[in-house]
Formats: structure tokens, sequence, C-alpha cells
């Protein structure tokens, strides 16, 4: 229990289940609380699952229009910016059947990167496309089941139309969703690819002690646990792992958005990993993660490793936050169109 803020307040998975009245509004605010880390269900040895009564709890609070959206304003906007007309792009070479879908967060934050990213993945898969948009899991965790639905059956019909058969993903909520609703197509991180072809940018090499974070939305992805591991290994890093990690990891903070109803509650998931880090660096492989942990302890990006130079873990990687991060994912497909006039 003392690995889950929410646990720790509320008691054991079944002690909530048994104690609460779920159709009493009361106990039904404590559904957003939850960051559906998966963490219970993974460890638990009846399978006790709380993160789907939570999940159905606040499908049913969008249903019958009980939802109060207001406390989450900024983060649909951020989806529904992501998933718009402006933002969007779908680069489909002739011949294309993989793409790389990064995400919103890391083109936002790290347009640089992504386009290097990018450049690296095309020397693998040489008619490699790329799609901008969002994935809608924010939508997802809210229980906005329809909004979801009708987003990402959008993004598939658009893969369906266009031949595409494997998605390589860089963010573990966008793998997450592909992985559970993808209907068959096949679903790679970047990671798992950049580990087995090798990256040919030059790289500087690491150094000394650091621990990785396995992004929770991945707890069930061996292969990428491996692969993180692996490219870190090549780096030259010591990997010192910490008791929480791959199928047990621990929450950053940002999930299930309890940040935007409870940031002390938070803030606690992250101090949970910054005591186990024991004061080495974390490395990690999503930019959630990132930002959530790096409030707390020394946090940086695989791919800031990877595709910044003259990185070191606990050098403090500047990103770009608030607005700019719109401005930089606009910058991004005016570049990726550029790109594909000249066929670069
Ligand atoms: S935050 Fe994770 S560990 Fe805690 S109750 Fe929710 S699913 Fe379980
Ligand atoms: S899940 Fe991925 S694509 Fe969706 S909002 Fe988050 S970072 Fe963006």
């Amino acid at each position: 229990m003392s690995n889950c803020t929410f646990l720790t307040r509320h008691g054991t998975p079944r002690a909530v289940a048994a104690a609460r009245d779920f159709s009493d509004p009361k106990d039904r605010g404590m559904a957003y609380e939850c960051s559906l880390c998966g963490l219970c269900a993974a460890v638990c040895p009846e399978g006790l699952d709380p993160c789907a009564l939570f999940l159905e709890v606040r499908r049913h609070d969008v249903a019958s229009g009980t939802f109060d959206a207001r406390p989450y304003r900024s983060i649909l906007n951020y989806e529904t910016l992501g998933r718009s007309r402006l933002f969007s792009r779908y680069e489909l070479p002739e011949g294309c059947d993989t793409v790389f879908f990064p995400g919103c967060a890391l083109p936002g934050t790290r347009p640089t990167v992504t386009s290097r990213l990018y450049r690296q993945l095309r020397q693998h898969v040489p008619s490699l496309g790329i799609v901008l948009t969002c994935c809608a899991k924010p939508s997802h965790d809210l229980g906005r089941t329809v909004h979801f639905r009708t987003a990402f059956e959008r993004v598939l019909a658009r893969f369906a139309a266009g031949g595409v058969k494997t998605v390589l993903t860089a963010c573990p909520n966008c793998t997450r969703m592909f992985r559970q609703y993808g209907r068959g197509l096949s679903v790679l991180t970047v990671y798992e690819i950049l580990n087995r072809h090798g990256v040919t940018e030059t790289v500087a090499p690491g150094g000394g002690e650091i621990s990785v974070h396995d992004p929770c939305p991945l707890r069930d992805h061996p292969e990428a646990h491996s692969a993180v591991r692996g490219l870190l290994t090549d780096l030259g890093y010591t990997q010192v792992e910490m008791p929480h990690r791959k199928k047990t990891t621990l929450c950053c903070g940002e999930g299930g958005a309890v940040g935007c109803i409870q940031p002390r509650n938070s803030r606690g998931w992250a101090e949970l990993r910054r005591q186990e880090s024991e004061g080495r660096p974390l490395v990690t492989y999503c930019a959630g993660c990132v930002h959530f942990l790096g409030q707390v302890t020394p946090t940086v990006h695989i791919l800031d490793l990877i595709f910044r130079a003259n990185g070191t873990p606990d050098k403090d990687f500047p990103v770009s936050k608030g607005p700019l991060t719109y401005l930089n994912r606009l910058l991004l497909k005016l570049r990726l169109m550029a790109m594909s006039v000249s066929g670069e």
C-alpha cells in the first residue's frame, strides 16, 4: 500500500470495493483519484483490478451526464487541438506500410529530437511514413468513450486506407492505445527499433550510474524494457535497478489525469520514485514521466541522451513548455511537408 498514494489514503483494493457504494456520488469521486497505473492488477494474487472498476465509474459518469469536465479543460483542449486538422498530418509515402507515430508530447517539447529520430528510423525503414495527431488517451482515461472511439477510429481508418500495417511509437500512452485498440496493427516502440538496428547518429558516450523508470502504460511490454536497457548499456551507463521496475513499476504521477484534481497526490507518486532512485539520475522513455519526475529528482528522456549532443543524465536538458510546444508542433508539421515536397 505504501507504494501508492491512493491506497495509502483509502486502504486496500478489497477494502475499497467492500466499503464504498459507487452509486453514491460522494464515493464515485474516488474513481478520479486513482492514476489507473495498473500496479494493483499486476501484483494482486486474487486478480482484483481497481483500475477497471474506476474506469467503469468514469465511463458511467460521462454516459449519465454527471461528469464534471471543468477541472480537465486544459488536458482536453490539448487533446482536441492535437487531433485537429491544424496540428494533424499524415505523411504516407509511396509503398509505405509502416509509420512513425510520435504522439503529442515529444514533438511539442523536443521537435529537433523528433526530426532526428525520424531520420534515423528511415535509415532502417526507407519508406517509413509519419503521422502527427493525438491518440486521444486523455479521453479514454476520463471515460469519454465516444470521443475516444471516434478519434481513434479515424486514425485507424486513415491507416487502413493508406495500407499501414505497422506503427512505431515513442509515447507509452500511444503504444498502449494501439496495442489495446489497434485491431491487429503491429505495434513496436522506437526503442526496440533503435536497439535492434543501432544508432548511426553521433552519440556522446555516457557513463556513471543511473536507474531506469519504466512508464506504467508499458508494464506489460518486456520488449521495451529490454530495448531501453540495451540502448543504455551501449551508451556506457551502469544501470542500478530500483525495487519497482518493469511489470511492477510505479506511476510517475501523471496517470489518470489525477494531477488536474489532486496535484499533491500526483506529486506523492513522483516522490516515491525519487526515494527508490537513492540519488541516482533517472532515465525514462516518456516525455510525461520526465516532466513529472523532473520536478523532484534529475530525470532525462533516453532520446535526449541519444540525440542531443553532450548529454548526461544529471544535466538539465532544456525543453519547450506551454504555448511554445504548440508552435513547435506546427513548425515540425511544416518541416515534414517541406521534406515531402523536396523528396528529402
Ligand atoms: S494508482 Fe495504481 S496502484 Fe494505486 S490504486 Fe490505482 S491502479 Fe492501484
Ligand atoms: S497519449 Fe501520447 S498522443 Fe496522446 S496526448 Fe499523451 S502524448 Fe499525446
